[in-house]
């Protein structure tokens, strides 16, 4: 029979798996008994709808077989089984299955199979330990059954076989022993037993094996046989179902790992079993890198959900709310009913009721990792925090108050992280608001005019580089009665009364000349203005009213932008020599002062991050200076 070959993506991974020098080959058997269990999932879920699968929950199991004479070990299982295309495209080609484009997504080239181990490798981590694979499958409500065959990388086989019940008996031939490595142990029962306990304890489905038990022999108590008898090796138990004492962090891990093809281990896990108005556990998982789709409308949210260990849902999104979306988990209880439906689900007051607990829940744990593990909240808030930065500001700021204290934020060139709460506990008593500036990157805000000016009287300025986050804080309004104050608009008000007083009369003397500026400028500008809160730059822009500069760039990315304009105002450093400078000018060379309006006005836009709506008339006019 012609051998198919298998797709690239399979064979390369194939290769990896055949010289895998990785050490944990014994996750061969997690990973069939898994597939086997997602197997009887899947025919037990259809039969809830189906009356032809005559089958009842009790009646699923996985078998497991061990022929110590043909060296083979097999799986089988009574689940939906695999029809001919489906053979051919699960088993003959791995980028189909789902976790494959992640796995490369994260493994890049670098072909290294310790990682590629940590990953759930499926299937094909069989050939790890077999040097040939038959896999006999028939799909339910199929005539006929087909063995797909394999030796390796140079591709499969697939012909018609008999197979009278619906389901898969996958069977290893298992590899030669070597110095290192005896692949025969995979036959021995104590060593099964102990893989079965290890890594596939919860596995809702019995799996079962023969195994050699002694006992005495009837009539003569002295005597002992050895008899062997079919044994479930398996709790049972799902992990959420047991106690949190009984389960070690590897279970924890290595069910996120499984389940959400997630390979670095989560960031924290949250294990809940509640009863009182709602009876429920939830297994609930913080990761510790956002997937790379987070921030996509490809990324679905939601919670596993659960009826008495039966999923009846896979992604529940009125379980978790938005700003929480990335928590992965699940949730199950006994008090829904199987066959709920979507819609029913919605307004069902105990699901109500789980969620609000899951929402507290999740932020109590958020809130201790930033009190007791600073770093590893950081890192937290490097993948999530604009996700919780946007929680505060959606739905009209109605979750605020839940988010505040959980938001972190860039102070200083530095551009360290505080918390709002950290931020006033620093603040010197005469300090009047909470101030911050906005820019594309830390780098850029430390450039602008008045942050150093603000910094250089000895008030701490927040960095916002995201673009939701002057949106945040507008949201927020004030925290602990300190209102917050944008350096670049007149919220800023730092001067003393008596600086406010000199810098009027300035103003007022200099009226002729600023309003002359002002006619240069047109429109642009609402007024240009003499300042004394600059310490050395000569002009900055400064916004009023009620959008700032920053907040016109953010909602003119926005698709169908309005052209929403900030009201500027140019304002000049009273104590530079361009400020003298121009007042002399004014009287002597009135056509000067236009041309030093307009390239100060540049400035002033290139400063704080604007486009420059003529560069061709600005280079001109710089020129014509040189
Ligand atoms: P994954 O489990 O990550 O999808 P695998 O390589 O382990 O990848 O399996 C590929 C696919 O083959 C599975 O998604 C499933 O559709 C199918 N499959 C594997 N084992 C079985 C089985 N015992 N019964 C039915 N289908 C199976």
């Amino acid at each position: 029979m012609a051998k198919k070959q298998f797709k690239t993506e399979s064979k390369k991974l194939l290769d990896m798996m055949i010289n895998s020098i990785y050490t944990h080959k014994e996750i061969f058997l997690r990973e069939l008994i898994s597939n086997a269990s997602d197997a009887l999932d899947k025919l037990y879920f259809r039969s809830l709808t189906d009356d032809s699968i005559l089958l009842s929950r009790g009646d699923y199991a996985i078998t497991l077989f061990a022929d110590e004479a043909e060296r083979t070990l097999t799986i089988a299982d009574n689940g939906c089984g695999m029809s001919r295309e489906e053979l051919e495209n699960n088993l003959g080609t791995i980028a189909k299955s789902g976790s494959f484009d992640f796995k490369r997504e994260h493994t890049q080239e670098q072909e290294d199979i310790s990682i590629i181990g940590q990953f759930g490798v499926g299937f094909y981590s069989a050939f790890m330990v077999a040097d040939r694979i038959t896999v006999e499958s028939r799909a339910h409500g199929a005539d006929e059954a087909w063995r797909w065959e394999s030796e390796g990388a140079d591709g499969y086989t697939i012909e018609p076989c008999e197979k009278v019940e619906a389901g898969t008996v996958i069977t290893l031939h298992l590899l030669p022993d070597t110095e290192d490595e005896k692949y025969g142990e995979y036959l021995n029962e104590y060593k099964l037993r102990g893989l079965v306990r290890k890594y596939s304890d919860y596995i809702r489905y019995p799996i079962k094996m023969e195994v050699s038990e002694s006992r005495a022999v009837e009539g003569d108590e002295d005597k002992f046989e050895t008899v062997k008898t079919l044994k479930t090796l398996n709790s049972m138990v799902p992990l959420w179902k047991k106690n949190p004492s009984e389960v070690s962090e590897e279970e924890y891990h290595g069910f996120y790992r499984d389940k959400f093809f997630d390979f670095d281990p989560p960031a924290k896990v949250i294990h809940v079993r509640a009863e009182g108005l709602a009876t429920y556990e939830a297994l609930l998982y913080i990761p510790a890198k956002a997937p790379y789709n987070y921030y996509t409308t490809e990324y679905q949210r939601g919670l596993q959900l659960y009826s008495s260990g039966v999923m009846i849902m896979e992604k529940c999104e009125d379980l978790l709310p938005d700003y929480f979306g990335f928590v992965r988990g699940l949730v199950d209880s006994a008090d829904l009913s199987l066959n709920i439906s979507r819609e029913m689900l919605q307004h069902d007051r105990q699901l109500k009721v789980m969620a609000k607990a899951i929402e507290k829940r999740i932020r109590t744990e958020l809130e201790k990792m930033l009190a007791n593990d600073r770093e590893k909240y950081e890192a937290f808030f490097d993948a999530f925090g604009l996700q919780i930065k946007y929680g505060l500001y959606a739905d009209y700021g109605a979750h605020k108050d839940e988010l505040k204290n959980l938001m972190l934020l860039r102070v200083g060139k530095e551009g360290k992280y505080t918390t709002l709460g950290e931020y006033v506990s620093r603040m010197p008593e005469e300090q009047k608001a909470i101030y911050y500036a906005c820019g594309e990157t830390v780098d850029r805000i430390a450039l602008l005019p008045q942050v150093e000016a603000v910094e250089d009287r000895g008030y701490e300025v927040l960095y916002l580089s995201d673009d939701v986050d002057e949106f945040a804080l507008r949201m927020l309004d004030e925290y602990e009665g300190k209102k917050f104050a944008n350096v670049c608009t007149e919220q800023l008000d730092i001067a003393s009364d008596e600086e406010k007083e000199q810098i009027k009369q300035k103003n007022a003397d200099a009226s002729a000349l600023l309003a002359y500026m002002k006619e240069v400028l047109g429109d642009e500008v609402q007024a240009v203005r003499l300042t004394s809160t600059l310490k050395h730059h000569p002009v900055s822009l400064a916004s009023e009213g009620g959008l700032s500069v920053e907040m016109e760039k953010v909602l003119n990315k926005m698709p169908g932008a309005q052209g929403a304009k900030a009201t500027l105002v140019l304002e000049i450093n009273a104590e530079h020599a361009v400020a003298a400078k121009l007042t002399s000018l004014y009287e002597s060379d009135r056509e000067r002062v236009a041309d030093y309006t307009k390239i100060l006005y540049a400035q002033a836009r290139l400063i704080s991050g604007l486009p420059v709506d003529n560069p061709a008339e600005l280079s001109d006019l710089v020129c014509s200076l040189m």
